[in-house]
């Protein structure tokens, strides 16, 4: 297996960008803003993802981004993946998120720990047309992880899988499910086991989808396992490690998270800058005002200290480094800006901010996720002051 290049040098200040970065970047950005824009308003009203964007995204090489080459993959950086999400999402959030999930839960989890065979059958799906789903949040298991109660039976040959699972993103349109269960309750959270699940494994529906607030395009179902039927080789990693799986697979996710909030708040701020140059009160643009000028200056800053963050994280995990404390970090604070700058834009847009006519409500909507999934931000808080509290001074 090729090692992608890291082009993280130590002392580089955070944001400069190497060619390869910068290319990425640009080519997202372009994208984003000729391709996804111009269908933003129709997928959020329709809460639907475009098929053809979907299709695009898979030309565009950005579904399986640290997949190496062998499988068709771009065979490039963690920290690429996090630029993708954020350019992504500074023009919309749901795919910010769709292809954050394949890249960041999804491939990655299959690149650590999947067999010779998963990757060779599984990866080079991911990164040629299939999209994937992370499936470990249930009715009665949210903050609680590891209370879930779906269940796995080990049948020899195969397992039976049984259970629900509630809140899955991309699941509408996912061809394969990493979904996790419990092989041996008495075991405790010791017994939960990772397993990959075709989409037409017998036993195996799609359940009913939400209708939300925010990232509207972006599908969020219910799973139904009714004795599902798993061949004995789709175990992801060993029986019995699934626990380990999910909490290493959600502490770099979180990181992705933290960029699709940043492109929020860039985004929703890109909007209100133009809008105050061009809306007169009083004689003369908005952003004469200096009560203004103020406002958009402490989101810049914000937005600026956020960026810092999400990408120092990311850099940190690309250079081997240990990334915890700074992942929970860089999600909850980039979340919590994404909030508060949105709201911002949607002040500064005044009475127009509040209707579905101009952009900026729906950044509004889109930044509250940011504070609840992969972890809500009680949960980030509790990382971090575990981090700190046990360390040796
Ligand atoms: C749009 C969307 C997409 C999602 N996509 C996925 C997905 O793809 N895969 C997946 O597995 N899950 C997914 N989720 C689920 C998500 O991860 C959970 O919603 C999240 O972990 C919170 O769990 P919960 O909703 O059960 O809230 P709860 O855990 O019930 O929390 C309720 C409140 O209590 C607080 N709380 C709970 N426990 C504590 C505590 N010990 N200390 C302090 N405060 C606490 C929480 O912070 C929160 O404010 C998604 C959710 C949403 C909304």
């Amino acid at each position: 297996m090729s090692t992608p290049t890291i082009d993280f040098v130590p002392g580089a200040p955070l944001t400069a960008l190497s060619d390869e970065e910068q290319m990425f970047q640009q080519s997202v950005r372009d994208f984003a803003v000729e391709k996804i824009r111009p269908l933003v308003h129709r997928m959020d009203h329709d809460a639907t993802m475009d098929k053809n964007l979907i299709k695009a995204f898979f030309e565009l090489g950005i579904m399986g981004i640290e997949i190496p080459e062998q499988w068709g993959g771009a065979g490039s950086t963690f920290f690429n993946a996090v630029l993708v999400v954020e350019e992504l999402s500074h023009v919309d959030a749901s795919c910010g998120v769709l292809v954050d999930v394949q890249n960041t839960l999804v491939n990655n989890a299959i690149l650590r720990w999947g067999s010779d065979d998963h990757k060779s059958r599984y990866l080079t799906m991911l990164a040629a047309d299939t999209i994937g789903a992370y499936a470990l949040s249930e009715e009665g298991s949210g903050s609680d992880a590891f209370a879930l109660a779906t269940r796995a039976q080990d049948k020899g040959d195969h397992w039976l899988l049984t259970g629900r699972k509630l809140w899955i993103t991309n699941a509408a349109e996912a061809g394969i499910f990493i979904v996790f269960a419990n092989a041996n309750p008495d075991a405790g959270y010791k017994g939960i086991t990772a397993f990959i699940i075709e989409r037409d494994f017998p036993g195996f529906q799609i359940g009913k989808k939400e209708d939300k607030t925010g990232i509207r395009a972006s599908s969020t179902c219910e799973l139904i396992l009714e004795e599902t039927r798993v061949p004995k080789g789709n175990v992801l990693g060993e029986a019995g490690k699934g626990y380990k799986i999910a909490i290493e697979t959600l502490n770099e996710g979180r990181i992705g998270i933290g960029a699709q909030m940043l492109g929020v708040a860039r985004g929703a701020l890109e909007h209100a800058i133009a809008y105050v140059k061009e809306r007169k009160q009083f004689g003369k643009p908005v952003s004469e005002f200096q009560a203004v000028q103020f406002q958009i200056a402490q989101a810049a800053t914000e937005l600026e200290a956020a960026r810092l963050m999400v990408y120092n994280a990311a850099r940190l995990k690309d250079a081997k480094q240990p990334f915890l404390r700074e992942a929970a970090m860089a999600k909850l604070f980039s979340s919590q800006v994404a909030e508060k700058v949105t709201s911002l834009a949607v002040q500064l847009f005044g009475g127009n901010g509040y209707t579905k006519e101009y952009p900026v409500e729906k950044f509004w909507r889109d930044s509250k996720v940011g504070q609840i999934y992969e972890g809500t931000s009680n949960m980030q808080l509790a990382t971090i002051a575990k981090t700190i509290l046990t360390e040796k001074l």
